[in-house]
């Protein structure tokens, strides 16, 4: 079946066609670790990590690129204001150099509780500075840059097809606009090196063929890029943001050195909203995973409440939606744990392919995951299905939703610790130690299971959300 995916370049959902039969070679933009991942962020990994896990749904071999933007990454996009690492480096009162580390694990632990695989490949901007010189060097080759009092410049204007991206027209952007211009010759100029300003002693410097400084934001991904996956390649994605600036300037530098887009199709994630306003690190006004695991959430609450909305539409984050999403998952994984396949032996394979179709039709379609989500419920709902081909179907389906519907069905979900404390307890009961029962009692419910006491004795179960 054809995979269908909306490419930003064309403006149009395409059918998805690899430049090597079975094969995809993928790009995702990581994070800028100068602080954690915000919930934003992360919505635009998980939609990431649901096309990666599509296209393997599909049969295809994903080979996926992750760059770590640890320097370069100023503070306006217009190559003004200070590097963000500095900047968090005083923040912290820790070296640069600390919390590129520090947030690249809280990021890669978010990857983990979020359930989204790692890419095959990490690149750190830092371990790149070589390849981004050669990539700055081809293009001054090709006569494509100049020299200000800071920096080496990317000349927008002698590139016809500037902006293919964004449909921009550097002329018209010329008049009136009202852009940092510093020495640029035009708007959308940008920085390919900028030097270190004189007399100041910079944490990430390097030398290099135009003086010492450090690289511009956006010639790494596309020198990374292009080590890693060669300079024409499948799928480049990020966030909606990344359209007008960041990725219409890789495709700029690309095209310039090696005359190719750099990848067939772009692919971006619209923007969680907080409220009316977009979710942003350097607003200040955003909310990472860890606030909302420490309220109690399950991360893959989050995943769950994601693909309640499409990845190209924004999406609202509200406390009330994430716990209708908790309860929802927590729905799903219990009617998925009452499926024993072995209580139900009536293989009558009915409606089974119906279902694959209609699973494959929805993530092929552009991932439409509110879609897969509605026929995950209609297919646990089905009478005429038995209970070994709604685990087989939940089972392959979860391949792409990562929600792990599956790990505890059919078997006992009560860890042995719990039953240990159980058994002790009921020898409290017996005792008639009711001090020791109450005890037990809380310590099982801190390690969030309940007890109730039934005319049987003790049952146990999870705790529900909110409980
Ligand atoms: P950064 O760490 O700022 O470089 O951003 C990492 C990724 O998150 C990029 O792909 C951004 O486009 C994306 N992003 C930033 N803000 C949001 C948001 N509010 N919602 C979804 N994605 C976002
Ligand atoms: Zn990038």
């Amino acid at each position: 079946m054809a995979i269908k995916l909306y490419n930003t370049l064309s403006r149009t959902k395409e059918e998805f066609v690899p430049l090597k039969t079975g094969q995809v070679g993928m790009y995702t933009c990581g994070p800028t670790v100068y602080d954690y991942a915000h919930i934003g962020n992360l919505r635009t990994y998980i939609f990431e990590d649901v096309l990666r896990r599509a296209l393997e749904y599909n049969g295809l071999q994903v080979n996926q690129v992750m760059n770590i933007t640890d320097v370069g990454h100023l503070e306006s996009d217009a190559d003004s204001g200070e590097d963000k690492m500095e900047k968090g480096s005083r923040r912290t009162g820790k070296t640069a150099w600390e919390i590129a580390e520090e947030y690249t694990q809280a990021f890669k632990k978010d990857l983990r509780d979020l359930n989204i695989q790692e890419p095959h490949i990490w690149c750190k901007a830092t371990d790149h500075i070589k390849e981004q010189v050669e990539t700055i060097r081809c293009i001054e080759e090709k006569g494509y840059t100049y020299r200000t009092s800071d920096g080496i410049y990317f000349d927008t204007a002698k590139l016809k097809k500037y902006g293919v991206l964004t449909k921009i027209v550097v002329q018209d952007l010329m008049a009136g606009v009202r852009i940092e211009m510093g020495e640029k010759k035009h708007p959308t100029d940008f920085a390919l090196w900028k030097f270190s300003p004189e007399g100041t002693q910079r944490q990430m410097e390097w030398e290099s063929p135009w003086g010492k400084g450090f690289p511009g934001w956006h010639i790494e991904c596309s020198a990374m890029a292009a080590k890693y996956l060669g300079p024409l390649f499948d799928i480049h994605c990020g966030g909606e943001d990344a359209i007008a600036v960041h990725h219409t300037n890789e495709i700029a530098q690309t095209q310039a050195c090696h005359g190719t887009n750099l990848a067939n199709y772009w692919l971006h994630g619209y923007f969680l909203q907080l409220g009316q306003e977009k979710m942003a690190k350097s607003s200040g006004e955003f909310l990472i995973l860890q606030t909302l695991m420490d309220k109690g959430y399950d991360p893959l609450a989050y995943r769950y409440f994601c693909f309640t909305g499409h990845y190209r539409s924004q999406l609202s984050f509200t406390y009330e939606s994430l716990t209708a999403a908790q309860r929802a998952l927590e729905n799903l994984r219990a009617e998925v744990k009452k499926l024993d396949p072995t209580l139900d032996p009536s293989p009558d394979g009915k409606g089974e392919d119906g279902y694959k179709k209609k699973f494959l039709a929805a993530i092929n379609d552009d991932l439409n995951m509110p879609q897969v989500l509605a026929i995950v419920w209609d297919l646990l709902k089905d009478n005429s299905l038995d209970a070994a081909q709604k685990l087989g179907l939940i089972k392959d389906f979860d391949r792409v939703l990562g929600l792990k519907l599956t790990e505890s069905a059919g078997e006992s979900a009560i860890p042995k610790e719990i039953a240990d404390m159980i058994q002790k307890r009921q020898e409290a009961r017996t005792a008639k130690n009711w001090a020791e029962s109450d005890r037990l009692r809380d310590e099982i419910a801190k390690l969030s299971f309940m007890v109730e006491d039934g005319p049987k004795g003790q049952t146990v179960r999870p705790k529900k959300f909110g409980e």
